[in-house]
């Protein structure tokens, strides 16, 4: 399907934005080919710069769980505009916003608002050390947590896509300082408490993981991280920028009934607007800057804009309640997407929970980085070709999660459902 617009703006881009792109994942370089440009996007369709309507299946990469331009986030974004777009001094949305999250997400007592998913995990992370006064902090591979420099280790999402889960550029003594262990696994756990007895500052996971595809944690796991890290006095920070108010209005934290120390936020909370946080226990929370010694600042924290728009669509998820919806849609696209595999003879795990899901080719369950990594990629890349000359955009890359959005009615699920079943039925 040629994108000729499209060609030629990126044939533009690549002469002056590295790779053509202001974020990797966006070049499409696992599935091949060339992006496409987007002009417009309402609801559950994006317009491309050629005119042509896609279903939706990235969201904006999650945010959009509302669908794009939703007129009441809209409306909301205008009347601030009315008002200035940035005051340096607090204002009165960040209050509501603060709210807001203290009132969805179980574990927040306190909260503080930054700019993007990276600057909440980073700033928690250095919370957690000056809180415990410890240095090491725990990871998970194929758990992608931001671009920061002791996290780019072992990561997710365009990292791992473009086969640089470890970044060049970060010293091997940041590194030195993040244990790596595999998901789901309470041994490797233990055995890393063991081998550096009170010297963890923190663990740092997605409950859910959205970033090597989705993944979903074995039953009990989350609540045994939650068991030993409390052991040994270790902040277990969740990282729900992805899962925050998209899984459930209180995140994963809500579903499972599991009590983090600490939670970053992003994504939903912005509306659409670039938006991170931060939060939880208050006795951890206090220790920032100007009440503690750990610093953390942004001149346009707390925007005006991205708050307004960010409690409009908070405000819409507890008035709608879209929840059991989503959850509907995303077994209906999962198994037409079963369905279809198994009268192809594909092998296929479709991990699936409310609007999130993935669709792997391989025969394995996948619990972790190394059963990801053992899915199909060759002809996921085919199938995403496929779905797209259909008009449905999943993401491009056979490591991201799809995400479904309240605008995605019936029909575009019906549809959807049909394209993805003809395009494996000529894989
Ligand atoms: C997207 C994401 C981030 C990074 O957020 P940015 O706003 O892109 O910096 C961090 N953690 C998780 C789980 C994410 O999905």
């Amino acid at each position: 399907m040629p994108f000729p617009v499209s060609d030629s703006l990126f044939a533009r881009a690549k002469e002056l934005i590295p790779g053509g792109v202001n974020s990797p994942v966006r070049a499409f370089r696992s599935v091949g080919g060339a992006p496409f440009f987007v002009k417009a996007a309402r609801g559950a369709t994006l317009v491309t710069a050629d005119d042509r309507e896609l279903i939706d299946f990235v969201c904006t990469w999650g945010p959009a769980i509302h669908g794009h331009n939703h007129p009441v986030i809209k409306a909301a974004i205008a009347a601030a505009l009315e008002n200035g777009t940035s005051f340096g001094t607090p204002n009165p949305y960040e209050v509501e916003m603060a709210e807001l999250i203290v009132r969805f997400v179980p574990s927040i007592q306190k909260v503080r608002m930054c700019n993007s998913g990276t600057e909440a995990t980073m700033s928690a992370i250095r919370l957690a050390r000056g809180f415990t006064r410890r240095d090491k902090i725990i990871k998970f591979s194929g758990c992608y947590h931001g671009h920061s420099d002791s996290l780019l280790i072992k990561a997710g999402s365009g990292a791992l896509t473009h086969g640089h889960p470890d970044s060049a550029g970060v010293p091997a003594s940041f590194a030195q300082e993040t244990i790596v262990l595999p998901y789901n696994d309470r041994a490797a756990l233990d055995a890393a408490f063991a081998a550096n007895p009170g010297k963890i500052a923190c663990v740092i996971l997605e409950p859910y993981c959205g970033n090597v595809g989705f993944i979903m944690p074995d039953p009990g796991y989350l609540a045994y991280v939650r068991e030993v890290t409390r052991k040994h006095d270790t902040v277990l920070i969740f990282d729900e920028v992805m899962t925050g108010f998209r899984i459930a209005k209180g995140g994963v934290q809500e579903r499972e009934n599991i009590v983090p120390d600490l939670t970053c936020l992003g994504k939903i909370i912005g509306g659409g607007l670039p938006v991170g946080a931060f939060g939880g226990r208050a006795d951890i929370m206090d220790m920032l800057a100007p009440l503690g010694p750990v610093y953390q600042a942004g001149t346009l924290s707390g925007n005006p804009l991205a708050m307004a728009a960010g409690i409009a669509g908070l405000r819409l998820l507890e008035e709608l309640n879209p929840y059991p919806r989503l959850d509907e849609l995303g077994r209906q696209l999962r198994d037409a997407v079963l369905a279809a595999c198994k009268a192809k003879g594909i092998p296929v795990q479709v991990p699936q929970c409310g609007s999130m899901f993935s669709i792997f080719f391989t025969d394995t369950p996948v619990r972790d980085y190394d059963t990801a990594l053992k899915s199909d990629a060759k002809l996921f890349a085919r199938f995403f070709r496929a779905a797209l000359d259909g008009g449905v955009y999943l993401a491009p890359s056979a490591y991201e999660a799809g995400f479904l959005s309240t605008a995605h009615d019936g029909a575009a699920i019906d549809r959807a459902c049909e394209v993805l079943s003809s395009a494996i039925q000529d894989l």
